[in-house]
């Protein structure tokens, strides 16, 4: 049983609100938004960090990386939108399950 927060969000456990789900990832809302929009997207596979990534990992990067400007799309980020991958605790990371921020504000 795993203490991760997002594991927990990726099982159901506890709620989220989520926009994009399929079977190798998830996308929610982040609960303390920095921008208007400002949403997660995680793999369902635990893992802590881009640093905890290795080439089992190339093809889920991939398609998580393809799938981000599809969601902020969907979001109505069609002037552009920051990405963000905080790793360790020097790069600010705070949840230990790798993600990647996505923030705009919609036009
Ligand atoms: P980090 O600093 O690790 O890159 O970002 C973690 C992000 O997760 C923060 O922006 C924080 O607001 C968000 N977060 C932390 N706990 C929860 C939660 O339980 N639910 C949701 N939706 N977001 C969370
Ligand atoms: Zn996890």
């Amino acid at each position: 049983m795993t203490d991760c927060i997002f594991c927990k969000i990726a099982d159901k456990q506890i709620p989220a609100s989520v926009v994009y789900e399929d079977d190798e990832m998830l996308c929610f809302k982040d609960i303390r938004p920095a921008a208007p929009v400002h949403l997660l997207l995680i793999p369902k596979e635990h893992f802590d960090s881009l640093a905890h990534a290795g080439p089992p990992h190339e093809a889920l990067l991939g398609k998580m990386m393809l799938k981000v400007p599809q969601l902020a799309a969907e979001h109505g980020l069609r002037n552009g939108f920051k990405t963000q991958i905080n790793t360790g605790s020097g790069g600010g990371q705070e949840v230990f399950h790798l993600h990647v921020h996505i923030m705009g504000t919609p036009v």
